[in-house]
């Protein structure tokens, strides 16, 4: 157990040192999510890692959000051109789709990117009950009330609900959590 934790430190050590990936991943961060422009693709948790394959090929391993997703197509197409404009032509994507994608995998810069867009992030499911069972509370992003109401199961994409803040009477989208 301590030995493989070691070989993974000296695997991410020498994942630092490697130009090609440090440069994959900052060509990454300007990768951004289609249906959520505010958000890279390392915010949302669609992009899972960086590194070298087998064959020592630099590979871009990536997990759809929700599965049938539109906007897949479009994020592997910009994660090729960012990729090709950094020079690595012969770098892979693969695409894992286990474990499945949850908004949990969204970042604190990320949930902070939507909060700013104003959008409120997901209800984080993890050890939140009132979440398990459905009553999720959902706060304004622009006054922070808990005084919110769903006025559409659907907002401008599928993934986004639409809500109405009682407080401070603003519309504003509240991104679903799965
Ligand atoms: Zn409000």
């Amino acid at each position: 157990m301590i030995a493989r934790a070691a070989e993974n430190a000296a695997e991410n050590a020498q994942g630092e040192h490697d130009r090609q990936l440090v440069d994959a991943r900052a060509a990454l961060e300007g990768v951004c999510d289609p249906e959520i422009p505010a958000l890279t693709i390392g915010d949302i948790g669609i992009l899972r890692d960086v590194r070298r394959d087998a064959a020592g090929r630099v590979e871009v391993v990536i997990t759809p959000t929700y599965s049938g997703c539109p906007a897949m197509g479009v994020i592997e197409f910009e994660i090729r051109a960012a990729l090709d404009a950094t020079g690595l032509e012969d770098a892979r994507i693969s695409t894992v789709y286990s474990p499945a994608w949850t908004t949990d995998w969204i970042t604190e810069r990320g949930r902070q990117r939507l909060l700013e867009a104003g959008i409120a992030p997901p209800a984080q499911s993890t050890g939140n009950k009132r979440a398990l069972f459905g009553e999720v509370v959902v706060r304004c992003p622009r006054c922070d009330s808990e005084d919110t109401e769903r006025v559409s199961e659907f907002g401008a994409t599928a993934c986004k609900a639409l809500y109405r803040c009682r407080a401070c009477a603003e519309p504003f989208e509240y991104f679903k959590c799965i």
